[in-house]
């Protein structure tokens, strides 16, 4: 049996089976949904799967035809999502147990954001690895204006923003808040200047979530879609953009990663950035 709740702990549910087959999705609209470079889903039937609570929290958007993004309303974390199929697709970064398995390919692999390497040798597929199961994809334009400018905007587009000083550090963390937050592996995020982010429309849609007894983590996302949103804190100066959330490429990846002593132990580091075990220095 494996459980999972959402970061707030409003939404909860139970898979009564193991797991099999998990897959790193690298679509624009995981990318966008989790605010991560990738989101990573297994499947379980329907028969084999329970809420627990909070299903009256859960939020849907219907990111595609017959595609529908669930996440809890209060937090933003990504939620199970029935399939027509019979089947729930599970965001496997917010499962509480080891599920004994690790992804065993990437999917949408040529939609990747240019800013991540993959960097394991595990199988790619351009799409769904059975071509029949492939949605239509709408993505986002992601060229730059190179201007110095980078856009970035939620999976429904209703809000979008500018960020307009330089990116000092991209860190790909693993802290469990970040896995329960984003429902993925872990984060990409970039930090700059509070004034250096503006949201160009929709700021009314951002709801932000404290987690309750952490000195300052937050999420921000959108009301409508439940994508991540850039944080902006006047009053330690800095701005977090989820780079999941980018259209343009800022030019640049990762720097290390964070807090791996607490990484998915169904994710393996294979590139060669430098690690910390907690926040570096
Ligand atoms: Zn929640
Ligand atoms: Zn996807
Ligand atoms: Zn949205």
């Amino acid at each position: 049996m494996l459980t999972g709740t959402c970061l707030c702990g409003a939404v909860r549910w139970q898979i009564d089976s193991g797991v099999s087959r998990m897959t790193h999705c690298h679509c624009s609209m995981c990318r966008k949904a989790h605010g991560a470079p990738f989101g990573t889903y297994t499947d379980v039937e329907a028969k084999n799967f329970h809420w627990l609570s909070g299903e009256d929290a859960i939020v849907t958007y219907e990111s595609s035809p017959g595609v529908v993004r669930s996440f809890c309303g209060r937090c933003g974390s990504v939620a199970p999502e029935p399939f027509a199929d019979g089947t729930y697709a599970i965001p496997v970064g917010a499962l509480n147990e080891d599920p004994g398995v690790k992804a065993s390919a990437h999917i949408f692999a040529s939609n990747k954001a240019p800013w991540h390497i993959i960097a394991d040798d595990l199988e790619q597929h351009d799409g769904f690895p059975d071509p029949a199961d492939n949605p239509t994809i709408e993505r986002p334009a992601q060229e730059s204006a190179g201007d110095g400018v980078l856009r970035g905007s939620c999976l429904c587009g209703d809000i979008a923003y500018e960020v307009t000083t330089p990116i000092t550090a991209v860190y790909n963390c693993h802290c469990n808040r970040c896995q329960k937050a984003r429902a993925a592996a872990h984060t990409t995020n970039g930090f700059t200047t509070a004034d250096g982010v503006t949201f160009v429309r929709g700021e009314d849609k951002l709801v932000t979530f404290k987690l309750p007894g952490a000195k300052y983590f937050s999420q921000v996302f959108c009301s409508r879609c439940g994508s991540p949103m850039p944080r902006v804190s006047k009053e330690r100066n800095v701005a977090v953009i989820p780079f999941g959330s980018l259209d343009d490429d800022p030019g640049m990846g990762a720097d290390q990663h964070i807090f791996t002593g607490s990484k998915a132990p169904w994710y393996d580091i294979e590139d060669d950035l430098p690690q910390s075990v907690a926040m570096p220095d």
